[in-house]
């Protein structure tokens, strides 16, 4: 088998042309172009849903489709592009990584979104405050696609507010027990890994008795609980801890500097939902147009400005996103602009929702069997979902308003 950096042809630095020939070879190879591809109403499936509505058997083969390409596209030298060579990656700059995305959107390749909070969220996580022990242990490994992860944050008590976060860890020898309940954990089902943030210090200020590990979410005393969403589909989980014992080594950052260590995770988070990264986003325009013939009404003005209005914002919003991904990609971190990134999608979000609201009125409530019709209720239902999902709508506005506006800071309750 080999690993990124042996791959042949990727031990030179190759020239940009070089790089895209080879990719586009790769995928010539392993993967069936996409025919232009457009949008027939009632041709296909109707399926438009936000958040994954499988069952445990979809979700097995999913995953194993999805491991299964992430491991070609690994061993030939494209899982890893901009990352350090000693944990797999190539070392090459944002431009080829902008290469190899646009070259793979011509093909048609499994979904990787079942590692999109391990690549987007947690292998950042890793590469910046974990040990190299662990470093060694998981990188390659996530990007490989051999490892899934989740990230273990909220709980039944602490959303928003992160840091009155009441799971336990204490230190024991060379070891951390951990005692708890996480909620609302996406993937944890599927998951290998979890970044987890703990109170190891009940008496210092909450920001400041927080501490972040890398937990097997394997060992014994874990327990993944499914939770049914409204959709109908259960993506997210509870996971309790019971006297889990975590290595010291898998600690990640400083004992109670666990606050920085979720800071670069929510940050990642927000660029990585704004910039689809989580594999959500909006329905196509050509979709929606069509929406709006099969019920006779794209003729109406209201009804064009409502999806001129939708398509005109979606696009701001792309540019201000490669704007700020052109800055992660030149290594700069994510910062408060990210929240505008997540903001703009889930505001885009909701005016689909209210478009397809007028445009399909009850046939949106009630399954009359009609194609492209009631299939629009899970993109509805999903959307609330997405407007908490990593930042509530309200709690960005307020990091927007007093981070990147100067507004004046919210009194503090505590
Ligand atoms: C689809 C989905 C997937 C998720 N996946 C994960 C995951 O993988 N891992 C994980 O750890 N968590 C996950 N979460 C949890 C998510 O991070 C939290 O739900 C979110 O942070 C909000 O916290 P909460 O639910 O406790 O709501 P609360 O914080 O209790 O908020 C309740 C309401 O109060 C408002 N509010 C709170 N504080 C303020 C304020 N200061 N100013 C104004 N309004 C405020 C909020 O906007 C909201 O409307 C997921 C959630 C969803 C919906």
């Amino acid at each position: 088998m080999t690993t990124a950096s042996t791959a042949p042809g990727t031990d030179a630095v190759p020239t940009p042309e070089e790089f895209e020939r080879a990719a586009r070879g790769f995928l010539d190879a392993h993967a069936e172009k996409r025919s232009e591809e457009t949008f027939v109403w009632g041709e296909g499936s109707d399926s438009v849903s936000v958040l994954p509505e499988r069952t445990p058997e979809q979700e097995a083969a999913d995953l194993a489709a999805a491991r299964a390409w992430a491991q070609q596209v690994f061993d030939a030298g494209f899982g890893w592009i901009t990352g350090p060579t000693e944990y797999g990656g190539r070392a090459l700059s944002g431009e080829y990584q902008r290469l190899w995305n646009t070259a793979g959107a011509e093909y048609r390749t499994p979904s990787l979104s079942v590692y999109g909070i391990g690549l987007g969220m947690v292998a950042p996580t890793i590469l910046a405050h974990a040990t190299d022990e662990v470093k060694a242990a998981y990188l390659r490994r996530l990007h490989r696609g051999d490892i899934v992860a989740c990230q273990l944050f909220s709980e039944p008590s602490s959303g928003s507010d992160l840091a009155s976060l009441q799971t336990r860890a204490v230190r024991d020898g060379d070891e951390w027990v951990l005692n708890g309940q996480k909620v609302w954990t996406s993937g944890a089902q599927v998951s290998d890994i979890g970044e987890i943030i703990c109170r190891t210090d009940p008496d210092l200020p909450k920001h400041r008795g927080l501490t972040g590990f890398v937990v097997d979410m394997h060992a014994p005393g874990v327990e993944v609980r499914p939770l049914r969403q409204m959709t109908g589909g259960a993506s997210f989980n509870e996971v309790f801890f019971t006297d889990v014992r975590v290595p010291h080594s898998h600690l990640l950052g400083e004992v109670n500097g666990g606050w920085t260590v979720a800071l670069t995770t929510l940050m990642n988070e927000r660029a990585a939902i704004g910039g689809g990264g989580g594999g959500v986003g909006l329905p196509t325009s050509s979709r929606l147009i069509e929406v709006a013939r099969a019920r006779g009404k794209a003729g109406d003005p209201l009804v064009r400005q409502q999806l001129a209005d939708i398509f005109i914002n979606d696009r701001v919003a792309r540019y201000t996103n490669e704007r700020a991904m052109a800055k992660i990609a030149a290594g700069q971190l994510p910062g408060p602009e990210m929240s505008l990134a997540k903001l703009s999608l889930t505001a885009n979000m909701l005016r689909t929702s209210e478009a397809l609201s007028s445009l399909l009125g009850m046939a949106l409530v009630a399954d009359t069997g009609a194609w492209g019709t009631y299939a629009w209720s899970q993109f509805l239902l999903g959307v609330p979902g997405m407007r908490i999902a990593g930042g509530t709508d309200e709690v960005l506005r307020n990091i927007v308003g007093e981070r990147v506006l100067g507004l004046p800071k919210e009194p503090a309750l505590n």
